[in-house]
């Protein structure tokens, strides 16, 4: 019997035990040379000017959204498939996310629907690009354009994807862009995150508000006199402890630099499910469209509607199979936390059908060549066995 295949997994070799044990041994652990490090290196991969690193992707998302001002009774705009913390963070902040509805084939917010979602109180629109492929984000910055708004890429899946021959973080189409660093995403720190802008306006208060929302920029204080010494700082905004630290930081660059060959490891996964699935009766594979280069965080296949209804036992029959497949994601306004908030259950139907067929099938650049086959084998058998029992 096979071992258990995860739907993703990090990949770390020697080289990033080694980078995290010189820090170790160094006189920083954190607050030093490789947070600098990490930023100018990941500032420097997305072509944008600024990276400010935060200890989650969610600090990440809360520390952008207290940048764009967010504040009580402010809309946030965004798609409620994705991973609880994009509509949180917005709760965080006393701000209400509104939930528009998504695209059935990429799983992205459907740029079409968001305008008429507008209104006097919305303040940011923030695409999440799903499963790493990256939203219409051209329409969408016309969008924010024309009604003043600001966009914030939630780029948690889509580190090292790219969108019209742009890179995801370059920000050419937002404001600030979010990435998490979590062992399952396109590169790890364990728990990681960073915000990437151009502004050095968002930089400085991203900066602040990771740590405790204290500022020792001379030129920034309102109260300081004549009598406050070289250890004088200043709270002028009520902000958290989120920093990330140099032995996070240390396996960070080491794993940027095989960012590029982890995608296009998990590139060669897609093409050959692409060359296994082709034409099969039971689910429609992931599409790529021809602007964008997915980062293929997730391999997101959608059940066909003959066998939705038996989409339980296909996952739990998968999974006792060793295949570790997921499901991305209960769209967050279903969840009882948002229901006693009151959003309607009647929300997003889109998303709630994307939900009711979608499975992530493995996928992660280190799958052996035996798992991959493996998966390939197995999945058709599985949906053959329950498409005929029904
Ligand atoms: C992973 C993820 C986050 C949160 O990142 P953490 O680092 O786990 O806090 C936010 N949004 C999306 C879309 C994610 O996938």
């Amino acid at each position: 019997m096979n071992k258990f295949i995860p739907y993703g997994h990090q990949c770390i070799d020697e080289d990033d035990i080694r980078a995290v044990v010189e820090t170790l041994r160094s006189d920083f652990l954190t607050q030093g040379p490789k947070v600098i490090e990490f930023e100018e290196a990941l500032a420097r991969y997305c072509g944008a000017k600024y990276a400010v690193s935060f200890s989650s992707g969610t600090a990440a998302l809360h520390g952008a959204y207290f940048a764009a001002g967010v504040g009580g009774g402010d809309e946030v705009i965004t798609s409620p498939l994705t991973f609880l913390a994009t509509a949180n963070a917005a709760l965080f902040l006393g701000g209400r996310p509104v939930f528009v509805d998504i695209e059935p084939d990429t799983g992205n917010i459907d740029a079409k629907l968001i305008e008429p979602a507008v209104t006097s109180k919305t303040k940011v629109i923030v695409p999440v690009h799903f499963a790493g492929h990256p939203a219409e984000m051209e329409r969408i910055a016309g969008i924010a354009k024309k009604n003043n708004l600001i966009v914030i890429e939630d780029a948690c899946h889509a580190l090292g994807a790219k969108y019209k021959n742009t890179t995801i973080g370059d920000c050419k189409y937002s404001v600030m862009a979010v990435f998490s660093f979590h062992p399952v995403k396109s590169i790890t720190t364990g728990e990681g995150g960073a915000v990437l802008t151009n502004s050095k306006e968002y930089y400085e208060r991203l900066v602040v508000f990771r740590q405790h929302g204290v500022t020792k920029a001379d030129g920034a204080f309102v109260n300081k006199d004549e009598n406050a010494g070289q250890w004088y700082h200043e709270m002028q905004h009520l902000g958290y402890n989120y920093r990330l630290t140099d032995i996070q930081c240390a396996l960070g660059i080491s794993q940027l630099a095989k960012l590029d060959k982890f995608i296009q490891q998990r590139r060669q996964i897609v093409d050959a499910y692409a060359g296994a699935f082709k034409d099969n009766p039971f689910f429609d594979f992931p599409v790529e469209k021809d602007d964008v280069e997915s980062a293929w965080h997730l391999y997101a296949i959608r059940l066909k509607a003959a066998y939705k209804g038996v989409k339980k036992k296909i996952f739990e029959e998968l999974r006792r199979q060793q295949i570790g497949v997921q499901v991305h994601y209960i769209p967050v306004h279903l969840q009882p936390y948002y229901q006693q908030l009151g959003y309607s259950r009647g929300l997003c139907p889109k998303a709630k059908d994307f939900y009711e067929r979608e499975i992530s099938l493995p996928l992660y650049p280190t799958m052996s060549k035996e798992d991959i086959d493996y998966v390939m084998q197995k999945v058709p058998d599985v949906f053959d066995l329950y498409g005929k029992r029904r």
